[in-house]
């Protein structure tokens, strides 16, 4: 294609909101552009990407064999209302009245229609299992719309269903999924990992994300050091074993501890690690008051603390709460005292404490001396505590570590949620009816096409890999008015064509430092220039991400981009 010709504006400043390296490169390079706060349009070489990514998704599903047709993105509130989700799913659903004033939504996600034609269609056992899938925006008016792609509003997911007559067969298509996003990332070039996920209230047990590792990621994750194994950090148990303290125990002791509030101002002012000091934190765990205390380098994790007790609900007490049922706020809360009604759970490595501090429940003063089920009693030991970097890794193999990730991809037993409360059954081969079984698999496209560029950068540019590139060759003509020039361009232009290979022809009237500069901001893999010696049928030859360059005979040029591109 010729860039003359082309939408491709370039820019040398960095938008003013974008304050990641994908967003800042994307907008300059002319891939895409802001249409309004998480909503972009892909310009051409954008869409060119995009497409690559597609069909890496497309190939792979389609061997997994899921098979593509695309849904109405506009869905009727009624089929919202049969999952309950027109009310659950809250203000990220767009909503909106067509003229006869009946409720719509622009698709977020694709569950209901999916189920709901799944259920007009299929009523056997025989036509199971079954996988489909499609390419398609999704609208979801998230709550802070940020990093360009990363999170949009309007996005280009891959979103795929799978139904089956037995858990079983879930479990068969689960991992041929999981198999197919190994590969989909592999292919884009990414570092990534699949990591262990909360299934939250979806009922559904098993759940992987695949989260590439970066920076910019919202995510952390846990990852052994030696061993594959990655889990969100709210996921990892952790398996460390305490040893029981050897002191023996004194008396409790109440001491002065005027404006100390925190653990380290605590642990600093008593003269004792921190690791010495009890941490209580109240919670409301749907209608009961739970404190629950940690050892002081320790923090609790919420999300275990809520499937402990199989919560629907669970937030932290206000302070006001705290004052009114313990009589003192956040930084003298303790676990000596507390009144009925509230109940006192710890993580397992109090249980192996002597001799610890804590907050007394009374304003500027703590306990030293402190044991528990001596001094105060503990309703039950577990696991609460968030796994921190250095702890044992939970496969039993290697230490954790952590990273940042962003999600890309998300593999989710359903079971049966939605086919439940949709009535989609089928009759089993002895004529009984029952409820199909459902998984469902989503790929952020357009995220994983920024996340490509996070992983893909350097200080001029993008460096695209190889399989989503734009375009293989970017070829500069240095000066069109030269004729030698000119006319080499063009002949490597059309043998280029001609071999196979997709390139963009840079024929435009600019200056050579113009063209170098958006050169290496597109980020092509490999660059042609025909400059001076192109009287004598030299080119030079360069490699975007290395940077390394050669002057090549121009009759030799295409083979040697052929094997580069092999
Ligand atoms: P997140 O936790 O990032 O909000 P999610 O759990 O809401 O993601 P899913 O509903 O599982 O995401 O959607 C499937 C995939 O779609 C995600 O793995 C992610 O790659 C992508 N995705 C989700 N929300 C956005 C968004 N706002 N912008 C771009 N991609 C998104
Ligand atoms: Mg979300």
């Amino acid at each position: 294609m010729r860039q003359s010709e082309m939408l491709l504006p370039t820019l040398r400043e960095n938008p003013a909101d974008a304050e990641i390296k994908s967003h800042q490169l994307l907008v300059r390079a002319g891939y895409i552009r802001q249409v309004a706060s998480g909503v972009y349009s892909f310009l051409p070489i954008g869409r060119r990407v995009l497409r690559k990514v597609e069909e890496i998704v497309r190939e792979e599903m389609e061997k997994a064999g899921a098979h593509e047709m695309l849904m109405a993105a506009l869905q009727p509130s009624e089929l919202w209302k049969e999952t309950g989700r027109w009310n659950t799913f809250g203000p990220e659903l767009m909503r909106m009245h067509d003229r006869h004033e009946r409720e719509f939504a622009l698709g977020a996600t694709h569950e209901e229609v999916i189920t709901s034609i799944i259920r007009d269609t299929v009523n056997s056992y025989k036509k199971l299992p079954l996988t489909v899938f499609q390419i398609q925006n999704k609208f979801r008016d998230e709550k802070r719309p940020r990093f360009g792609l990363l999170r949009g509003r309007e996005f280009l997911m891959k979103d795929a269903y799978s139904f089956h007559d037995s858990f079983e067969s879930l479990d068969g298509t689960y991992q041929k999924m999981f198999d197919a996003y190994s590969n989909i990332f592999r292919r884009c070039g990414l570092n990534f990992r699949a990591v262990i996920a909360d299934s939250g209230a979806m009922g559904g047990k098993d759940t992987h994300e695949f989260m590439v590792l970066s920076d910019v990621g919202e995510d952390t994750i846990a990852y052994s050091d030696t061993s594959r194994y990655a889990a969100n950090i709210e996921m990892a148990p952790v398996v460390t074993t305490y040893e029981q303290s050897a002191e023996a125990p004194k008396e409790m002791k109440k001491e002065s501890t005027p404006g100390q509030r925190t653990m380290k101002e605590v642990a600093d002012y008593l003269g004792h690690s921190l690791d010495k000091g009890l941490k209580a934190i109240m919670f409301k765990v749907d209608d009961q008051f739970v404190m629950v205390v940690t050892r002081g380098d320790h923090e609790v994790n919420d999300v275990k603390l809520k499937n402990l007790y199989d919560a629907s609900f669970l937030d932290l007490a206000s302070e006001e709460e705290t004052k009114s049922l313990m009589g003192t706020g956040f930084g003298s809360l303790g676990p000596v005292n507390v009144p009925e009604g509230v109940e006192v759970i710890a993580d397992l490595a109090v249980e192996k404490m002597v001799n610890a501090s804590c907050g007394a429940n009374e304003e500027g003063c703590h306990y030293v001396n402190v044991t528990p089920g001596t001094d105060f009693e503990v309703s039950q030991y577990a696991d609460l505590r968030f796994i921190q970097e250095g702890d044992p890794s939970p496969d039993g193999e290697g230490t954790i570590k952590f990273a940042r990730g962003i999600e890309v991809g998300h593999v989710f037993k359903l079971g049966e949620f939605y086919a439940e409360k949709m009535n989609a059954s089928f009759l089993d081969d002895q004529g009984k009816a029952k409820t199909m079984i459902m998984g469902c698999y989503g790929i952020g496209v357009s995220r994983t096409l920024a996340s490509i560029v996070e992983q893909y950068h350097d200080e001029k540019g993008i460096t695209w890999p190889g399989t989503v590139t734009p375009f293989h060759v970017h070829l500069l003509v240095l000066n069109p008015k030269k004729e030698e020039q000119l006319n080499l361009g063009e002949d490597l232009y059309q043998k280029l064509q001609a071999a196979g290979i997709e390139v963009l022809i840079d024929d435009r009237k600019e200056r050579p430092g113009v063209k170098f500069t958006d050169s290496d901001l597109v980020g092509i893999p490999l660059r042609v220039t025909v400059g001076k010696r192109a009287g004598e049928g030299i080119v030079e030859l360069k490699e975007r991400s290395t940077g390394e360059q050669s002057e090549v005979e121009s009759a030799s040029v295409i083979g040697q981009i052929k094997k580069y591109l092999s």
